[in-house]
């Protein structure tokens, strides 16, 4: 069977953990879009990692990680990052790449960072991992998939083909110099050795698995808000967030996706541009930004301080929709523990009128948060195993939250570690 773990918020929500805790029962873990522009946090008996690209199951010796046709895939940043995990006494992991992968060229790093710098202040505020640019390759028919490599003819043909739209935007555009050619063809089959061991036709591999009985893990990057076409456009990443997705990024049929683990963060934080109705700012957010995750909330791949809010219950119950939620794992409940109430976002005042209904772009920028306090427990719930020995007033918080945004709390998460983790019988899960 196939589970999902997915964001339902703007990433961030700590899937890395959830996932890696998932991954010891899942023969598989899939990566199925996104690529080395996000991150996950992981801590483990290894140490703490931050992986960009690697599927969350690289630290378990039973596991299969693999990287789905639907992921934006940085070969150098992979192999970096296995080796930084090997050079850490990781055991090598079994890893397979999917031959339809799409391959982000040294000019889409380029072109992300050039027009970033072009649009100023109007920038969207991009890691300037390529992304953005790859996939418009990719859609535009002009990318490059993994199989290409291993054909010269083809590749060859096609580097130069590719590089005279890429060499007029470059000089004319962005007044830069050109690209030349052959540099590039020696770049890509240096690609090409790298990635050779891995490749392999991901798709009928996941197929045979399910035959077999296995347990596949689909791992999201980001969250709901950020997807391309339900998020908050355009200040989303440029590929599909969610859980159903991972049919398509990974090969999979739709219909054998069962569970779908979304994660949701027990206050809300945010990275780049784009409307945020909960957000807070000043010492209050900064306390919030110091204690937050574990050791702050930067951000794992830029560092950069991400901005902070209260709990948002109405992108949160639109964020679980979207994803089909049929479990939410509600995270970093423990960092919570400081505050004597904890104002919640409970509805979006636009034009006059509160509603729960997480609007469209162009409303959400007039949105105003209705906020609500809950009282604050003042304790440290780090530690606690079972549901029932937590204060009372921290599982009002969840139970209220639970029924603001309508899908079943199964999972509390309070601390970083795989053990760190609340398994609680929902009301609403006996009802799905
Ligand atoms: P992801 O991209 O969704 O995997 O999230 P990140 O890894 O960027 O952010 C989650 C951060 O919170 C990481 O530093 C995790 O180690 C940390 N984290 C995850 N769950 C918890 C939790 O329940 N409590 C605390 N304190 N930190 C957590």
């Amino acid at each position: 069977m196939v589970k999902a773990v997915v964001g339902a918020n703007w990433g961030d929500e700590g899937k890395g953990k959830i996932t890696d805790m998932m991954a010891e029962n899942a023969d598989i873990v899939v990566r199925f879009q996104g690529g080395a522009n996000a991150g996950h946090t992981i801590v483990n008996n290894y140490g703490k990692f931050a992986l960009h690209t690697l599927p969350s199951g690289v630290f378990y010796g039973h596991t299969t990680s693999v990287i789905g046709n639907g992921v934006a895939l940085n070969i150098p940043i992979l192999i970096g990052e296995l080796k930084s995990i090997t050079d850490r006494n990781v055991p090598m992991p079994k890893l397979l790449v999917s031959d339809r992968a799409q391959i982000v060229m040294p000019y889409h790093i380029l072109f992300d960072q050039y027009e970033e710098e072009r649009l100023g202040k109007k920038s969207f505020g991009s890691t300037k991992s390529g992304i953005a640019p790859f996939y418009s390759d990719k859609y535009a028919k002009i990318g490059f998939q993994v199989n290409e490599l291993f054909d010269e003819e083809v590749l060859r043909e096609k580097v130069y083909r590719v590089l005279e739209t890429k060499n007029i935007l470059l000089t004319h555009l962005y007044h830069k110099d050109p690209l030349d050619a052959e540099e590039l063809l020696r770049t890509l089959h240096e690609y090409r050795d790298m990635i050779a061991p891995y490749v392999c036709d991901v798709s009928a591999f996941l197929y045979k698995a399910l035959k077999e009985g296995k347990t596949i893990l689909l791992e999201g990057q980001l969250g709901t808000l950020k997807d391309t076409d339900h998020g908050i456009y355009p200040m989303v990443t440029s590929s599909s967030t969610l859980a159903s997705y991972g049919a398509v990024g990974a090969g999979l049929p739709p219909y054998e996706i069962k569970e779908i683990v979304t994660v949701c963060k027990a206050y809300s934080s945010a990275v780049g541009a784009g409307a945020f109705v909960s957000e807070i700012f000043g010492e209050e957010a900064d306390e919030l930004r110091r204690r937050g995750g574990d050791g702050g909330e930067y951000g794992a791949t830029t560092g950069r301080p991400r901005r902070m809010g209260w709990f948002d219950c109405v992108a949160s119950k639109y964020g679980c929709r979207m994803q089909g939620a049929t479990d939410v794992a509600f995270t970093v409940l423990d960092v919570l523990g400081y505050l004597d109430e904890i104002p919640v976002c409970v509805g979006y005042e636009i034009d006059g009128e509160v509603t729960t209904d997480f609007p469209v772009t162009t409303k959400l920028e007039k949105a105003k948060p209705v906020l609500k306090a809950l009282p604050g427990w003042k304790c440290d719930i780090r530690g606690i195993k079972n549901y029932e020995d937590l204060p009372e007033n921290c599982r009002k918080y969840v139970e209220f939250i639970e029924s603001q945004i309508g899908f079943p709390i199964t999972m509390v998460s309070n601390g970083p570690g795989r053990e760190d983790i609340i398994y609680r019988h929902s009301p609403l899960k006996q009802a799905l």
